[in-house]
């Protein structure tokens, strides 16, 4: 019986078993950092909890159902399973973001914006942290559920909206691309009598004129980065935003009588669309993807749709790091390293480019205006993950990196074969299978995994290695000894048997048939990955 990769994936997650509760399924899944709200994973999970409701008692995943239900979602789970995503240990991860978290939760002091009333109304003590990687693995803590309005958190996302549809020569036409040096709702333009960023109140007011020219549908940009999961217009926030709005319709006015706007536009009706932006509701959760869509390179990782262009992103990104943290903005790219940009409702959308998106929310702000425990939180975590974007990562470094790393070396595989074999550890045997790792490779003593297993004694990863793997039992090894040779060596009787039983069935088949059918087989096999 030859082996299918569905069946491989569904033993690597049930370690082996026929069958196991659902609840267990849910669990092993979350391990890996999927959610089942996962949009990917949705339709595979009804269909599984269906069959919670058609049969009585607890419902047991086996092999048909898991067949039934996995869909396309093989090459997903796959790669979730053989610890292929780019953090490939999320518990571990997890933990100490949440070490993280509670450090800073210890964090008192700061203002929670007053200006409005809608502001105003959060407690002090809310603090939520939401991260999503690029593989689409989710992580909350705290009060992630809690709505709060962007504000200028969306600064950056309207920038990348403005780029992807106008492309950056028109837009750096109206805009520039310097830090100010100046607080953000300064009147003030840059030499050429443009806004100095897109980061500051007036390049965000004269992009928003640029997107209403090109785009009536106020938050079609904005949903489709985050199409699953609603965002939504505070429509009191708006109103308060405009009755408070003086210092902002003063920089329009400035913003006019320099002839910032493009020809035609209307400036009341950019003001009220920037408004508008600024009153979008998220949660950590739901932040947390559009940040992830940017450290995605404009892919949303749990969608799969390209929602900005590469290079919208990577200009978005580098002017997040230069302007995106206010007056702090020089500090914050000196101490953490990364792009984030942060709002007056206490929000830091930071981005780790090509590994994740974290949304940090916590009212109390500093005297500059950033998020007190979010600016502590941002802090550790580049103390301790090597995530600042000048931390080393080829030579030793005391810091940690999460990140998975190349395992193309070839010395490396071998070993961690035969490492596995040595310990009898057969979950480790299975995700290596899974990976396409060749089973049957050999070490410099031209030993195989099964050579290993057998002089061990251990009976599962040797039943595991011939019946699901099909290694070849023959293979001699530099004192010209067989994997049997081994067993009956050191005395593992049972193993003997076992490998006396799969020997006669080997030589019987492939003197059958022929062995180029065998290596066809295993090839396809490994490429179906
Ligand atoms: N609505 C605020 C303003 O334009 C945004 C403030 C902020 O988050 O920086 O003044």
């Amino acid at each position: 019986m030859m082996f299918s990769m569905v069946d491989l994936l569904f033993y690597t997650i049930t370690d082996g078993k026929e069958m196991i509760p659902f609840s267990q399924f849910i669990s092993a899944l979350r391990k890996t950092g999927l959610l089942p709200s996962d949009p990917r994973l949705r339709h595979g999970i009804r269909q599984m909890r269906q069959s919670a409701h058609d049969s009585s008692g607890p419902v047991m995943i086996d092999k048909k159902l898991f067949r039934r239900c996995v869909g396309n979602n093989v090459i997903l789970l796959t790669n979730a399973f053989r610890k292929h995503f780019i953090i490939p240990d999320f518990e571990q991860f997890t933990l100490q973001i949440n070490k993280i978290y509670e450090s800073a939760k210890h964090q008192e002091g700061g203002q929670v914006a007053d200006y409005i009333p809608q502001l105003a109304k959060f407690s002090p003590d809310l603090w939520g942290v939401s991260l999503c990687t690029v593989d689409g693995q989710r992580h909350n803590v705290g009060d992630t559920k809690i709505p709060f309005c962007m504000q200028s958190c969306v600064k950056p996302l309207e920038y990348a909206i403005a780029l992807h549809e106008l492309g950056s020569e028109r837009v750096h036409r109206f805009v520039g691309k310097e830090p100010s040096g100046f607080k953000f709702n300064k009147l003030s333009l840059n030499e050429e009598d443009k806004p100095h960023n897109p980061m500051v109140n007036a390049g965000a007011i004269v992009i928003s004129s640029l997107i209403k020219v090109t785009s009536k549908i106020l938050f079609k940009e904005v949903q489709l980065i985050n199409k699953y999961i609603q965002t939504r217009l505070s429509r009191c926030s708006f109103q308060s935003e405009r009755e408070t709005g003086d210092r902002n319709y003063a920089i329009g006015y400035y913003l006019k009588e320099k002839k910032c706007f493009p020809q035609n536009a209307d400036m009341m009706a950019a003001l009220d669309f920037y408004f508008q932006l600024c009153s979008i509701e998220v949660t950590c959760e739901s932040g947390s993807v559009m940040a992830a869509t940017l450290a995605n390179g404009g892919i949303c990782p749990i969608t799969g749709d390209r929602v900005l262009s590469a290079e919208a992103v990577r200009n978005t990104l580098s002017l997040m790091h230069s302007c995106g943290m206010y007056d702090f903005s020089g500090q914050f790219a000196f101490h953490v390293g990364l792009p984030a940009k942060s709002g007056v409702s206490g929000a830091v959308l930071l981005v780790v480019p090509n590994v994740m998106g974290m949304m940090c929310w916590s009212p109390p702000l500093d005297r500059l205006g950033n998020s007190v425990r979010g600016i502590h939180f941002c802090q550790d975590l580049v103390s301790y993950f090597s995530f600042h974007n000048y931390d080393n990562l080829r030579h030793f470094n005391k810091k940690h990196d999460p990140r998975r790393r190349s395992d193309d070396d070839p010395n490396k595989s071998v070993v961690n074969l035969m490492f596995a074999a040595y310990s009898g550890d057969v979950s480790a045997l299975r995700r290596f299978a899974l990976s396409a790792v060749d089973m049957e490779q050999r070490d410099y003593d031209s030993r195989t995994a099964l050579h290993v297993a057998a002089a061990e004694g251990h009976q599962e990863a040797v039943i595991f290695l011939t019946e699901i793997c099909k290694v070849n039992p023959l293979g001699k090894d530099r004192w010209g000894n067989t994997p049997l040779d081994d067993a009956m060596q050191f005395g593992h009787g049972v193993v003997v048997s076992i490998l006396q039983k799969y020997q006669n069935e080997y030589t019987e088949k492939h003197s059958s048939s022929s062995s180029e059918e065998h290596s066809a087989a295993l090839d396809s096999m490994k490429s179906s990955l």
